[in-house]
């Protein structure tokens, strides 16, 4: 779930024409106090941070004058919330208000619907108080229901403009979330000030992950919820899941250090959410601090698979490699297998690692696998559906403990020498290279019969069966050419794929 900060959920309700108060943005203690003289002194300095209860935090502050406004900017600024350092205040216009009341919009995953969420008496604790909240049925183009939403207010004690305005508010915060995809959008406090008008004093947005990309004008850099700014590492993994539709790839740091008593920081790698987590836990429980979550799932590309594994591998202090998923999955497993062979050979790696493909054509996958220990110094065992996670994470750690070569180190991935001079083609996000002075009878007939039908023979040397458009999307098929020829003793393709940012 991407979050949005609360100035930037009062643009969207404002640009519907609901009220909100005048306010603007401040980075620093001289900026607060030139918007609180803009104000007219007197204003509200409240900090920007994912988080709701920031009074009780000391994250709203009501001041009279510019000078005060500068020393509560000064406080809240670098104050840390969670594992957020703050890093700008919303200095806003002082409002009278005269009663608080709650109004959200949030989607019911039981009924599959959105739903409304009214209270006519709002403000900061309401979630802990659990005042009694009317919950008001919405169609998922219409909106609320207007006449249960007319009864409401009718049995309330407001006023006639008071129903009109706070039908309208509840009518905008359907349509801004439905306009953004959001899973929700909450204004709490809706405020009737003592001069009647109704403005949003505070705003609370999450937009469906999957639907951040079809609103670049939100400006979310990363569509996740993450409980500490986005690293370097998760950024380049998320370009990689913006570049590649094929399958899902989430990826999140957790630590840098083993907890203390811990057998050893891992790099892991799941497939499948359920699964994942529940291979996250069996991990966790045989003692060892995760460094990282990842699931690649939904069929995910060798190629998506490769890069998740580069990046898993970016870390340094990993006393080993630790992947499983769902177990159950339909995709073919080896598409995961040909992409983390292909990682782990380029990295030499030479940490354990184990891994459960289970699910559909899972000896291939774990064959596959299992035969890139052959080339690196690494421990590589993988594997199936049968091997419950709690036994592939005993057997994980007895690996780790028999490890002579201590912790992982990033590294360079190595290429073979010919990536530079010999026939290439490009393809999505990189660059394939054909080793054709080394092509003998035996190495073409190799690259042909691991082509995917891309390759046929020519003069005896492999040649593309395919216009160079067709070859682009193929970068899934020459991952396997690639593994395959290496593991035939004919390492005649090589795939260069680009991570933006790692390399
Ligand atoms: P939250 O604690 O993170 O939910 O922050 P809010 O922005 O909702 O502010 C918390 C509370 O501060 C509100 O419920 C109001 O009671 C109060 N508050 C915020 N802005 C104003 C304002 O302009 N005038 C007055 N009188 N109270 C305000
Ligand atoms: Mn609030």
């Amino acid at each position: 779930m991407a979050r949005l900060h609360e100035f930037e959920g009062k643009r969207l309700l404002s640009g519907r024409g609901l009220e909100v108060p005048r306010g603007s943005i401040a980075c620093s203690p001289d900026e607060a106090e030139a918007a609180a003289i803009a104000l007219g002194g007197a204003c509200v300095v409240k900090v920007q941070a994912w988080t709701t209860g920031r009074k009780a935090l000391g994250g709203v502050a009501l001041v009279e004058t510019a000078r005060e406004a500068r020393h509560a900017a000064a406080r809240m600024l670098g104050m840390q919330v969670g594992n957020f350092a703050v890093d700008r205040v919303l200095v806003e216009e002082r409002v009278e208000i005269a009663r608080e009341l709650f109004v959200s919009m949030y989607i019911d995953d039981a009924a599959r619907a959105p739903r409304i969420l009214l209270s006519l008496s709002g403000g900061s604790g309401v979630e802990a108080r659990g005042d009694a909240a009317m919950r008001l049925e919405c169609d998922p183009l219409d909106g609320v229901n207007e006449a249960e939403l007319a009864g409401v207010l009718r049995r309330s004690d407001l006023s006639e403009p008071e129903r009109e305005a706070v039908a309208e508010a509840v009518r905008q915060v359907f349509a801004v979330a439905r306009a953004h995809e959001a899973r929700s959008v909450e204004i709490n406090p809706l405020a009737i000030l003592r001069d009647g008008r109704v403005v949003a004093a505070d705003c609370r947005v999450t937009i469906d992950d999957y639907a951040v990309f079809r609103h670049p004008d939100l400006g979310i850099e990363i569509a996740r919820e993450l409980d500490h700014p986005p690293t370097v590492l998760e950024r380049i993994a998320y370009r990689v899941e913006q570049a590649d539709h094929r399958g899902t790839f989430y990826f999140a740091q957790l630590n840098t250090k083993p907890e203390i008593g811990s057998k050893g920081l891992v790099g892991f790698h799941g497939a499948g959410g359920g699964g994942s987590m529940m291979s996250m836990d069996a991990i966790t429980n045989a003692g060892f601090t995760i460094a990282n979550f990842c699931d690649t799932s939904g069929n995910p590309s060798a190629a998506k698979v490769y890069r998740a594994a580069r990046i898993i591998l970016s870390q340094p202090g990993l006393c080993g490699y630790f992947g499983s998923g769902s177990g159950v999955a339909s995709q073919e497993q080896f598409w995961s297998a040909y992409g983390l062979a292909k990682a782990f050979w380029e990295l030499n790696l030479d940490i354990p690692v184990v891994i459960r493909l289970g699910g559909n054509a899972e000896d291939r996958a774990v064959e596959i696998l299992e035969s890139v220990g052959a080339t690196v110094p690494a421990t590589i065992e993988g594997y199936r559906k049968d091997d419950p996670p709690r036994k592939i994470a005993d057997r994980f750690a007895a690996l780790v403990a028999g490890s002579v070569r201590g912790e992982w180190r990033s590294r360079r991935a190595r290429v073979p020498a010919f990536v530079g001079s010999a026939r290439s083609y490009a393809i999505n996000g990189g660059t394939v290279w054909l080793d054709e002075a080394s092509c003998d009878a035996e190495a073409t007939a190799m690259v042909v019969r691991h082509g995917a039908g891309l390759f046929d023979s020519r003069e005896g040397r492999p040649a593309l069966a395919v216009g160079e458009d067709e070859l682009r999307s193929k970068d899934s098929e020459l991952i396997a050419c690639e593994v395959e020829c290496r593991r035939g003793g004919r390492p005649v393709v090589f795939v260069e794929l680009e991570i933006e940012g790692l390399d």
